[in-house]
C-alpha cells in the first residue's frame, strides 16, 4: 500500500490559501504559528486524507508544498 505524503516549507507560505480551496480532500489549514515573514503558514492536517491529485502542488504560487509517495 501506499500513502501520499506532504510537506509545506513554512518559510515560502504567503497563506493565501489557494491550497486550501483546491485541496478537494481538505488535507489543509492556516496554522497558528507564524513564519519570519509574518504569515501564518498552511499546515498539511488531514495528510491521511490526500488522494496524490497533485493540486496543490501545482497551485501554490510560492513552490511551498511538495507531495510524494510513501510505499510501504
Ligand atoms: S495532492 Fe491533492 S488531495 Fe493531496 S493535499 Fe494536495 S490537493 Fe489535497
Ligand atoms: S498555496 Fe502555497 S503560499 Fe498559498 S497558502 Fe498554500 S502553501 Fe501557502
Amino acid at each position: 500500500m501506499s500513502k501520499f505524503r506532504i510537506k509545506v516549507y513554512p518559510e515560502r507560505c504567503k497563506s493565501c490559501q489557494y491550497c486550501i480551496k483546491f485541496c478537494p480532500k481538505n488535507v489543509f489549514e492556516v496554522g497558528k504559528k507564524v513564519n519570519a515573514k509574518g504569515y501564518e503558514y498552511v499546515e498539511p492536517v488531514r495528510m491521511d486524507d490526500c488522494i496524490g491529485c497533485q493540486s496543490c502542488t501545482r497551485i501554490c504560487p510560492d513552490g511551498a508544498i511538495e507531495m510524494y509517495k510513501e510505499v510501504e
